[in-house]
């Protein structure tokens, strides 16, 4: 779990750190599956005390592994994301001075996983498509067709056309 220490930054109005560290994200849950991450996820990050907040700013580089919607292949689909958000402590910000979307926290630390997360599930694209010309499997044997040509006559017609063609 990426956890940032605040402590310090908390105490300094206007100061920024950088922040970079590479850890494990436990895998994502989309639509009853879970993505798991092929590798540890990279944080480049900037902290800023922003008077009333922390805010925490960069990119999250990250590799998804994950089945292409075509053939079912696994491949690595490579992500980088821009990450912004800003936390607030409760203790710490004005009164009156919180944002709706700010991200309340409390102590030293921010655990920033469920955001980073949010991030992720937001870029991610409507369909896994492990190359542009991907062939996927045949209709009829299954077969991968990147790999192999079976012999099957497929039929190629629009499904939509097909059911034009049993009307008539
Ligand atoms: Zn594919
Ligand atoms: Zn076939």
């Amino acid at each position: 779990m990426p956890l940032l220490e605040v402590g310090k930054l908390k105490m300094s109005r206007g100061e920024r750190v950088d922040f970079y560290c590479l850890e494990k994200l436990p895998p994502l849950s989309v639509e009853g599956e879970d993505i798991k991450f092929a590798q540890e996820v990279e944080y480049r990050l900037s902290l800023t005390n922003a008077d009333d907040a922390i805010v925490i700013d960069g990119m999250i580089n990250v590799d998804l592994l994950v089945q292409c919607n075509r053939c079912l292949d696994s491949f690595v689909y490579p992500m980088e994301a821009h990450f912004q958000e800003t936390y607030c402590d409760s203790n710490f910000s004005q009164p009156g001075g919180k944002q709706p979307d700010w991200v309340p926290f409390s102590g030293d630390q921010i655990d920033i996983a469920p955001e980073v997360t949010q991030t992720i599930l937001v870029n991610l694209p409507m369909r896994f498509i492990c190359r542009a010309d991907c062939r996927g499997l045949c209709s009829v044997c299954g077969a991968d067709l990147n790999n192999n040509q079976c012999q099957c006559t497929r039929d190629e017609l629009d499904p939509r056309l097909a059911k034009l063609k049993d009307l008539l």
